[in-house]
């Protein structure tokens, strides 16, 4: 079932409305232009994961691209509240999303309305069998220089890059890609952050050109709680075959492991097994 058609109700522009009404004029600024902002937070039985904070990222990446989203913080949550009241499913992803409308057609965006939708669905786990490890691939296309694009903005128009990354690799046999930044430093994921181990303390790119996750930070404080030593510093491709586990963090894929990029294999470790259950139990309220 296409997502036009799989769910019964959202909230648009500050009501609960018909799933099926939920549409945007093909001359709409944001499909154009790609001044489109979104969010993507879980909620695990009727609770959701840190809303606050994807939320304050949703109207700091609307700011950083230069437009004001019509709600407070308050109604946002509130928003992502009655979303997932309405369509009755207690554990699913939720999907805030602001854009710029159709009452202009021109690059610039003066006096352009700026919508906001939220929609939930059933997730379940983002990779299908998930703790047997990811395989990766290195991919073509790489993170842009902060000058050149606003990184810490979760902007529709940066997962064009993501996008034909994750298509190219899943191509080759992948599950996912592994991004270089502009540097070809190693720098994330098509859709989550990337962390790993080596002498059992954990290694991860600091975040200067790409997402600084709110799983990447939660499950860094999760580490730091069992006393395992966190290292954010410049990782070069070079370094790959010299760690021993690989895992994924982000809102989707939580802690996924990682057991294969290109030719290098890697165990899905204990460590790694471990900050999965820590990051399921802190999420699901244990
Ligand atoms: N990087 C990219 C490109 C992402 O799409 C995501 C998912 N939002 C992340 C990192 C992880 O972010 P978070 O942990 O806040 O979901």
């Amino acid at each position: 079932m296409g997502f036009d058609t799989r769910g019964d109700k959202l909230w648009m522009n500050g009501k609960i409305i018909d799933w099926t009404d939920a549409n945007v004029h093909v001359l709409t600024h944001g499909l154009h232009y790609g001044s489109s902002v979104f969010e993507g937070t879980r909620a695990y039985g009727g609770k959701m994961f840190k809303l606050s904070e994807h939320n304050e990222r949703l109207l700091k990446s609307a700011k950083i691209l230069g437009f004001e989203i019509p709600y407070s913080l308050d109604e946002l949550n509130a928003a992502c509240e009655e979303a997932v009241e309405a369509e009755g499913h207690p554990t699913c992803y939720v999907r805030p999303i602001a854009w710029c409308g159709s009452n202009k057609m021109a690059v610039d965006r003066d006096g352009i309305d700026v919508h906001v939708a939220v929609a939930t669905w059933d997730m379940g786990n983002y990779f299908a069998d998930k703790m047997r490890g990811l395989k990766l691939c290195i991919a073509d296309w790489r993170r842009p220089d902060p000058v050149t694009a606003p990184h810490d903005a979760k902007a529709a128009g940066l997962y064009m890059i993501c996008s034909m990354s994750k298509s190219a690799a899943q191509a080759k046999g992948c599950d996912d890609a592994l991004m270089l930044d502009w540097r070809g430093q190693v720098a994330e994921g098509t859709g989550a952050n990337i962390f790993f181990i080596r002498d059992g303390a954990i290694h991860t790119p600091t975040p200067d050109c790409f997402l600084d996750g709110i799983t990447r930070r939660t499950v860094i404080g999760l580490a730091r709680d069992k006393g395992l030593e966190v290292i954010e510093r410049a990782i070069m491709p070079e370094e790959l075959p010299t760690f021993s586990e690989v895992f994924f963090t982000g809102t989707a894929a939580e802690v996924t492991p990682v057991r294969q990029i290109e030719d290098i294999q890697y165990q899905v470790g204990q460590i790694t097994h471990g900050l999965a259950e820590d990051y399921d139990r802190l999420v699901n309220g244990k």
